[in-house]
């Protein structure tokens, strides 16, 4: 089917135009490489925007999908689905929340999450309370209602009107958070690290702040861990490195499936009381296939070895950026982020420098505030954080060189 594929053609006008994509595809991949039809390895520093976990085509998954698929792939959320209870009962324990509702996306889990905090206040006797703050620089997701929590006006702009019932305050202002809480406000939804938004790593005081403010106004904290969830900081929740601060509605997506669709919004069973039969639903979501699969990202990645291994990695890759940057100063502001969901915040626009970075054999993409964005398999050896370190000096030195015989000319 690809043989006639060409890199040399035009893309096909059959696809609308939405995604800016290099003219680049893959044949295959292997751990923390991919192998493009330009006939060159590339070190995958993006894993398909912090998804593929555990690298690309990991044994034990290909393992997992193969058994599975030639067993039961989808057979509807009508009957019980034994891999689905399997997840639920793995993802609660691991998050500390209660229980959980498998959809097939990031967006999907924000937009359950959105549902559950109406419905609690409906069903508790105040439907007046409605409203979900959000702070700015925010990514949420692409679906009306995420679009709306996300309050970007570059994603917003042709899309309006809002929905309704979500407001935005400054990112790290708890005097700003306070001052917007109103009747009418009904929780509270934040990433603790950011990925798509800038890096930003939320601090302790900060987190906690928002819990207090929570509590005194019965409000629902909701943390969106889609990207900096499943392992990516180096613990399984991202805001287990803040003690003490647990929320009542945790979202994950991306690295839960290791490169499969699957989301999942997870709450206490307090937060989950309005959910009853019939009240939300999906026909796809928590299907045998990607359950299965999920289940065995988990069987790897939520052991205190794997998580060692990615907060040995991250720090290594984080001393490095710092020195980069250090080394760099023309083309580098800072390191930024936490575990391996990282970057360098860019003095030159960063999305030049992504397909520099490219020409070298490394993979990444932009983030907000002008970040880089490297989000790299987990299983990913320092070695290889090594090797990826050296690429961006070489990438950085040839743009140096060629910002001089530019200036020159
Ligand atoms: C990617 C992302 C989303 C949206 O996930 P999709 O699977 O693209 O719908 C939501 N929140 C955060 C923090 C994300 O990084």
């Amino acid at each position: 089917m690809t043989d006639s594929f060409s890199l040399a053609q035009p893309m096909t006008s059959a696809l609308m135009p939405l995604a800016r994509r290099a003219n680049l595809a893959f044949s295959h991949g292997e751990g923390v490489y991919l192998y493009g039809l330009d006939g060159k390895k590339y070190l995958d520093f993006l894993a398909g925007i912090a998804v593929c976990s555990l690298g690309h085509c990991h044994p034990y998954l290909v393992e997992t999908l193969r058994a599975q698929a030639g067993k039961l792939w989808h057979c509807s959320n009508h009957f019980r689905i034994p891999e689905q209870e399997r997840l639920a009962e793995r993802l609660t324990r691991l998050t500390g929340m209660d229980m959980a509702y498998f959809c097939n996306s990031g967006a999907e889990a924000n937009e359950a999450a959105f549902k559950l905090v109406r419905k609690y206040f409906d069903d508790s006797g105040q439907p007046e309370r409605y409203r979900i703050i959000s702070v700015e620089q925010a990514f949420h997701g692409r679906t009306m209602a995420a679009l709306a929590a996300t309050g970007q006006e570059k994603y917003l702009k042709g899309f309006y009107p809002k929905v309704d019932g979500f407001d935005q305050v400054a990112y790290g202002d708890l005097a700003a958070m306070a001052q917007a809480i109103g009747p009418t406000t009904a929780a509270i939804i934040i990433e603790p690290v950011q990925g798509e938004g800038g890096l930003r790593v939320a601090s302790d005081e900060y987190l906690l702040g928002l819990r207090a403010l929570c509590d005194r106004h019965g409000l629902l904290l909701i943390f969106d861990q889609v990207q900096c969830g499943i392992g990516r900081t180096g613990k399984f929740c991202s805001h287990s490195w803040c003690g003490g601060v647990k929320p009542d509605v945790i979202t994950f997506a991306k690295g839960l499936g290791g490169g499969i669709p699957i989301g999942v919004c997870l709450s206490t069973k307090q937060a989950a009381l309005g959910m009853t039969a019939g009240v939300h639903g999906t026909t796809f979501g928590g299907n045998p296939l990607v359950c299965a699969v999920a289940n065995a990202v988990l069987d790897i990645l939520a052991t205190d070895e794997f998580l060692q291994n990615v907060q040995n990695c991250g720090t290594r890759f984080g001393a490095g950026l710092k020195q980069l940057a250090a080394e760099f100063p023309d083309i580098i502001v800072e390191h930024r982020g936490r575990g391996l969901l990282t970057g360098i915040q860019c003095k030159i626009t960063n999305t030049d420098f992504v397909p520099v970075l490219r020409e070298h054999g490394l993979l990444s993409t932009q983030g907000g505030d002008n970040c880089l964005r490297l989000v790299p398999p987990l299983i990913v050896k320092p070695a290889e954080i090594d090797l990826a370190l050296e690429k961006i000096r070489t990438a950085a030195h040839s743009w140096r060189e060629r910002a001089a015989s530019v200036g020159a000319a």
